[in-house]
């Protein structure tokens, strides 16, 4: 096991950057994952943990020694991708004994690890089949077994379950977890689904333009973004985020709920004329615009369907947020502004 820090990481393709200036520290054992949209330098900064690529500027240490001169297989550390290319003509025993071979392990022990290995994730009756007779969640697993089997002290995945249905990625998410735990290796996990970032991680590093915006726990990213970008990433939808001046004000969609539906205080008064309802089972997205003081901005309520609606389509309705969960914004900067009264 091992902890992975970036100094000042940046990392340049031309004018491009990618990255650009990262310092980041995982703990040990941490799953930690980067979430940030498509093009945010998530991959980059992973491939030059993982040695790929080399950085244009900063320092990567990994348990604690500086390995921008150590070339990827002397950095202890083992990578999965969206693409597990396994290799088709071997079986899924030869595919996961293959880096012990490459690693020089002595012949009579690589079965042993193999079995171990293989028993992690529950594909133990499958060694002997080749991959194309293996379902892609089955594939996905032989190639994290793969990884796994030389025991790195760093596991870095890069959008491992994207290839797998909606279904399979859920009890892979699952299982990747529960495997993490048991292992205790650090892993640090690239995605742009929230969910996944989310579900999965013990805290989150929210990326956009080549830097972090923002890190820590599920939870505290959720409920404390840090700026705007954080707020309106993460949550489906995103947090409602309202002109108030020189401030934004914020709420969650589910924050905003009928006077009369709310159990605690002090409320903070948004009229709210509801134009569209879009019936999701559990929940109703109200789609529509505030009235009074913030006329005009467009805003959505999300409301679980056991609270009645008393309201009509069209018709001003007393809406209201608790005051507790209004979050301030600075408009110039995006970034968290001091709460005020409203
Ligand atoms: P995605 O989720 O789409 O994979 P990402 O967050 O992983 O995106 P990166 O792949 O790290 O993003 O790319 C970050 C930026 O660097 C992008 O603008 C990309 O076009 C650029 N980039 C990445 N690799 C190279 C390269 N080899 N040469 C030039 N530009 C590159």
């Amino acid at each position: 096991m091992a902890t992975v820090e970036t100094r000042g990481v940046r990392k340049h393709f031309g004018h491009v950057r990618a990255v650009d200036g990262v310092d980041l520290e995982t703990r040990e054992g941490e799953f930690l994952v980067l979430l940030g949209p498509s093009g945010c330098g998530k991959t980059t900064l992973l491939r030059m943990i993982a040695g790929l690529e080399q950085p244009t500027a900063g320092e990567i240490l990994i348990g604690g020694e500086v390995v921008n001169d150590l070339p990827p297989r002397a950095r202890k550390i083992a990578m999965v991708f969206q693409s597990y290319a396994l290799y088709p003509h071997m079986t899924v025993f030869d595919n996961i004994a293959f880096p012990l071979k490459a690693q020089g392990v002595p012949r009579a022990e690589i079965p042993k690890k193999v079995e171990w290995a293989a028993s992690l994730f529950g594909i133990t009756p499958l060694l002997g089949r080749r991959p194309r007779q293996l379902s892609g969640g089955e594939r996905q697993r032989v190639a994290l077994a793969r990884a796994l089997v030389r025991e790195p002290a760093v596991f870095l995945l890069d959008e491992p379950l994207s290839n797998l249905d909606a279904k399979l990625r859920a009890s892979a998410r699952d299982e990747l977890q529960q495997f993490q735990r048991r292992i205790g290796t650090t892993t640090i996990y690239v995605t742009h689904d929230q969910v996944e970032a989310m579900g999965l991680g013990d805290r989150i590093a929210v990326m956009e333009g080549g830097r972090v915006r923002q890190i820590g726990t599920p939870q505290e990213v959720y409920d404390e973004p840090a700026d705007t970008f954080v707020a309106g990433f993460l949550g489906s939808p995103p947090m409602n985020l309202v002109d108030a001046g020189d401030v934004l004000v914020g709420f969650r969609p589910e924050h905003l709920l009928p006077r009369e539906a709310h159990e605690g205080g002090p409320l903070v008064a948004f009229p709210f004329r509801v134009t569209r309802v879009e019936y999701l089972g559990a929940d109703r997205l109200l789609y529509g615009t505030l009235e009074g003081r913030f006329a005009g901005a467009r805003v959505i309520a999300k409301l679980p369907s056991t609270i009645a609606t008393p309201f009509a389509l069209d018709r001003v309705a007393e809406f209201a947020v608790r005051e507790k969960d209004l979050r301030f914004f600075d408009r110039t900067t995006g970034l968290r502004a001091a709460a005020r009264a409203l």
